[in-house]
């Protein structure tokens, strides 16, 4: 840290991505890409005639890009947020709407507790169920900003759009914030409650399901108040943030959409067969509705195996935190990569 570093950062603790290492070449199962590589579509919008046009600013307004997901979603324009991945919109979001305190489980996504650190915001932090689960109804009359990934992560545990709509009717003053980074996997969306409750903000990303990791693409969903509020911020900070190349692959990606729908199927199929395979070798897998399974295995510690895996080539990912160092969170990839993780696993417990 400079001398000069702002006092009230000091302490702040920044998220830890997963790692993205050089040495080799891994089967990645450790930071919920997808296995899949992005659509024809995508491949063919992105291309050297496009690459020529980087000398010109892209839309600040991203008007194509909001009216396709306006209308794959049945929302207007006015409805729709877009920014450099949703973490960029979280970030935003713990900003405009964070000032009376925020609320967040104790196990959920790394980048809540850092995001309110960052603005001053005060944090309640909501303990889970023993089984991992989410009650719904801790939060009612919190009359805080509410963030919930819903699947969580890393549990990848889901409750139904009803419970979350019960949440935001008993905070009615308050923002309730559903991060939705994997809610093609399996889980329900909120996006049709975005209609009635103008306190429901949806958050998504194009990360997971849509292939774009390296995009950088996220969107958010709700009253156009509340999205008005967003794109202050935005034209606040970085009005350019998604660049001429990523606004022309997530347009093409909407345009593609029933050809991520069907990976998103052989990606629950992945999941669904590992799980079982996990179990058949006594593990305790939680019911995940995302693209990564929470595993526990009764004879080897989390971190144990995962440096056992990272020594044959399979990274998943595993966390320190003590409530869940028993655990690690794998990512499904292919078929064929769940057959490999599954081999390797049975080796390592011999
Ligand atoms: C991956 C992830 C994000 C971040 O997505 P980006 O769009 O890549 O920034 C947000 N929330 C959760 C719960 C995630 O797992």
């Amino acid at each position: 840290m400079s001398r000069f570093f702002a006092g009230k950062l000091a302490s702040l603790k920044e998220y830890t991505p997963g790692e993205q290492p050089k040495d080799q070449v891994y089967i990645k199962l450790n930071t919920n890409e997808s296995p899949y590589p992005p659509s024809n579509g995508v491949i063919e919008a992105v291309n050297s005639k496009e690459v020529e046009l980087l000398r010109l600013y892209p839309d600040p307004d991203c008007t194509k890009l909001k009216e396709k997901i306006a209308s794959l979603y049945g929302v207007e324009k006015e409805n729709v947020f877009v920014s450099n991945g949703s973490d960029d919109i979280l970030n935003f979001a713990f900003l405009a709407f964070g000032e009376g305190g925020a609320a967040f489980a104790d196990i959920t996504y790394g980048f809540y507790k850092v995001f309110a650190a960052l603005h001053g915001v005060k944090s309640q932090i909501m303990p889970l169920e023993s089984d991992f689960s989410i009650d719904p109804k801790k939060y009612y009359g919190l009359n805080k900003f509410i963030a919930i990934a819903n699947p969580n992560a890393p549990t990848g545990l889901f409750i139904d759009p009803s419970e979350i709509e019960k949440v935001a009717v008993n905070n009615p003053d308050s923002v309730v914030l559903v991060d939705e980074a994997y809610v093609d996997f399996g889980g329900k969306s909120c996006i049709p409650l975005t209609k009635k409750l103008d306190n429901l903000l949806v958050v998504a990303t194009y990360s997971k399901s849509r292939s774009l990791a390296g995009a950088r693409l996220g969107y958010a969903i709700g009253n156009k108040e509340l999205i008005s509020d967003l794109e202050k911020i935005k034209f606040s900070t970085n009005p350019y943030s998604i660049n001429r190349l990523t606004l022309l692959a997530g347009e093409a990606a909407i345009d593609d959409d029933n050809y991520y729908k069907a990976n998103c199927q052989r990606i629950i199929e992945a999941r669904e067969y590992a799980k079982s395979e996990l179990e058949k070798l006594g593990f305790y897998v939680t019911d995940s509705k995302a693209n990564f399974l929470f595993a526990r295995s009764p004879d080897i510690s989390g971190k144990e195996l995962y440096l056992k895996l990272r020594e044959k080539g399979i990274l998943v990912r595993h966390f320190d935190d003590e409530k869940i160092t028993d655990f690690n969170r794998i990512t499904v990839g292919t078929m064929e990569e769940m057959q490999t993780l599954v081999k390797a696993v049975k080796e390592i417990l011999g």
